[in-house]
């Protein structure tokens, strides 16, 4: 029985790495499937119409402008969250307190920074880590693992996480509100431009569909992970935190925002590494032999 269970979750876990493989040209997909009706089809082409007057050309050229940017944004925080190293557990690390050379130490099993021991990696576990069975590795203050970047969520990539979540939010939201002239006009009965190309239609429709769908239920998520940084706690420790209180990772809202964004807040939208970022991994680095 234990065989089959173990089959079952080895087959699981194979099915979410190939999922994963897909999922980028999802991502990539949703972003032409705006990209096309807004800059290539409607507003593109008003930059260069005759016809059109200041105003539309200020107001094309806003959006425009403002979707590559938002855009740029997103995909840079898509690929740095799934190419950077979520943060895994340093050769020889040891807890403060190690219960094998003093078995007298307090070990309260409802505290979150009692010393934990992995079995599958045979390898101590720092405080706030926890083992991945997708990624065979413990991972350093991980939040979650995420199909959509193929990749832990943990110490070191969750700032590019959140900021990807962010900006594909404000695409959606964005790329709603330039279809929406469109379509009021459409609907309206005044035609419009897509009259002449039932393609576009069809695709500029799908476009809004999907981006209102997105900023939805984005929305939510990045009001959930919000509120997580706030309290400086992750996907994994929210019913944790319930139970503890004071919760023992809570250095005040400053503190818990420069902890994962990093202390300089110019860069907190800048999808890299600054300066006050990843601070318990240096920690658990020195306690490294
Ligand atoms: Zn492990
Ligand atoms: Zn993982």
């Amino acid at each position: 029985m234990a065989g089959c269970k173990d089959c079952n979750v080895f087959q699981f876990c194979k099915c979410l790495r190939l999922l994963g493989n897909v999922m980028i040209l999802v991502v990539l997909g949703l972003v032409a499937l705006s990209y096309y009706p807004i800059v290539v089809s409607i507003y593109g082409p008003v930059l260069f119409d005759p016809k059109a007057t200041v105003g539309q050309q200020v107001g094309a050229a806003f959006v425009v402008v403002w979707f590559h940017i938002l855009g740029g944004l997103m995909l840079w925080s898509y690929f740095a969250a799934i190419l950077t190293c979520p943060g895994h557990v340093p050769d020889g690390f040891r807890p403060d307190v190690d219960p094998e050379e003093n078995p007298e130490a307090p070990v309260d099993k409802s505290d979150p920074r009692r010393p934990r021991f992995c079995r599958k990696c045979q390898k101590w576990k720092p405080e706030r880590a926890h083992h991945c069975s997708i990624c065979g590795k413990c991972v350093l203050r991980m939040d979650h693992h995420c199909v959509w970047v193929m990749n832990c969520v943990g110490e070191r990539n969750y700032k590019f996480f959140f900021l990807f979540l962010l900006y594909t939010f404000l695409l959606s939201l964005m790329s709603m509100l330039a279809l929406l002239p469109y379509f009021s006009e459409f609907f309206g009965g005044n035609g419009g431009e897509a009259d002449d190309h039932p393609a576009n239609l069809a695709v500029s429709f799908m476009a809004f569909v999907v981006d209102i769908a997105f900023s939805l239920s984005l929305c939510g998520f990045i009001v959930m992970h919000a509120k997580l940084v706030a309290a400086n706690c992750t996907t994994i420790e929210m019913f944790e935190k319930e139970r503890i209180k004071p919760w023992p990772y809570d250095q005040g809202l400053r503190k818990n925002i420069e902890e994962v964004f990093g202390t300089y807040w110019p860069m907190w939208l800048v999808p890299m590494h600054s300066e006050g970022q990843c601070t318990s991994e240096e920690r658990i680095r020195l306690r490294s032999v």
